[in-house]
């Protein structure tokens, strides 16, 4: 598979591809439903299957039984955190390895021409990009992610909250998971633009921006503070009727998910001729760029809040003139 075929390099040696990224349909103007008809598969395949799948693994085989969950105890917490823990560890190091340690693709289809491992720096800890996000992932990053779990599984085990059952309120159920990765999406870009404050962003999200070149251990590289609020849209399962399953899935999307955006390369090779694509691309940019592409583009709130970055010299002249705008008002 030829990159070139898909894309361009700079100058620096950074690769972008040819074609715009083009935001969601769904709720983009004017409404097509041809595009969303053509957009639907890249919604589901591959990582919202994955997602789901694993979430559902998970709540057959791998989460404890109701009566073991209704009161909080060490054992099954562990149990919970050490399977996350174990997927978290399975497939970001996995991505890690095959892209960023063995290199098996070299830099094809590599957005930022160099490897983080190349460039040792100070700000992070032990001077190393991966020992620091890996520490911040496992150190508080899975705690948080598990301590929002097991609160919602042990309410759901006592009943508090409006919880449903498949039988009866099968629709409504679907309804919601179909619609739980845009959830996701609008709840990450509200708590993302509140983190982008000044005040905020130096206490906080600044932890995270520190990978300018991230790779898939910084996808949960983050500040506490910030861990605490990117999950908190899984508290929309005690507000509105809900299942542990769509629990689960939630908690993919949001955990093992934040790795879609940090993989770094636009394409993963499967052979000599196959290959996944990351739709890493826009928060690629918005790791490179700080100002840009608050959500991920499914839902197209960057566009209508004048923020979208399509990659085009046209987005970058856009995002330049705003920025020396903003910069001239803050002289004033
Ligand atoms: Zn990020
Ligand atoms: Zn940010």
């Amino acid at each position: 598979m030829d990159e070139q075929d898909y894309g361009n390099r700079n100058r620096r040696g950074d690769w972008a591809p040819n074609k715009p990224l083009e935001v969601g349909p769904l709720l983009d103007w004017p409404w097509s439903p041809m595009r969303v008809l053509r957009w639907l598969p890249s919604y589901f395949l591959p990582w919202n299957v994955l997602f789901m799948a694993a979430g559902a693994v998970f709540w057959v085989w791998l989460t404890p039984s109701p009566e073991s969950m209704q009161s909080l105890e060490a054992g099954w917490i562990a149990f919970i955190l050490a399977r996350n823990s174990a997927l978290v560890l399975l497939l970001y190091g996995g991505l890690e390895l095959r892209l960023y340690v063995k290199r098996r693709q070299g830099g094809r289809f590599k957005y930022n021409a160099k490897f983080p491992a190349d460039q040792p720096s100070k700000i992070f800890f032990f001077g190393s990009q991966n020992i620091d996000n890996a520490l911040r992932t496992f150190g508080s990053g899975l705690p948080i992610w598990t301590a929002y779990e097991v609160m919602l599984l042990w309410a759901w085990a006592n009943g508090f909250g409006p919880w449903a059952t498949f039988g009866d309120s099968m629709w409504w159920l679907v309804g919601f998971g179909l619609v739980l990765p845009l959830f996701h999406e609008f709840h990450f870009y509200c708590i993302h633009r509140l983190i982008h404050i000044p005040a905020l962003y130096r206490r906080v999200h600044s932890v995270h921006h520190n990978s300018v070149n991230p790779s898939p251990w910084s996808s949960l590289s983050m500040h506490p503070v910030e861990h605490l609020l990117y999950w908190s849209g899984t508290l929309v399962h005690v507000l509105i009727p809900s299942h542990p399953l769509l629990v689960l899935y939630h908690l993919q999307i949001s955990g093992t998910g934040a790795v879609i955006g940090h993989v770094g390369f636009d394409k993963i090779e499967t052979g000599k001729e196959g290959a996944v694509d990351t739709h890493a691309f826009a928060h690629y940019l918005h790791h490179k760029y700080f100002e840009v592409n608050y959500a991920d583009g499914m839902l197209p709130i960057d566009k209508w809040m004048g923020t979208w970055h399509d990659g085009t010299v046209e987005a970058q002249n856009r995002m330049m003139a705003r920025i020396k705008k903003r910069n001239a008002g803050q002289l004033d």
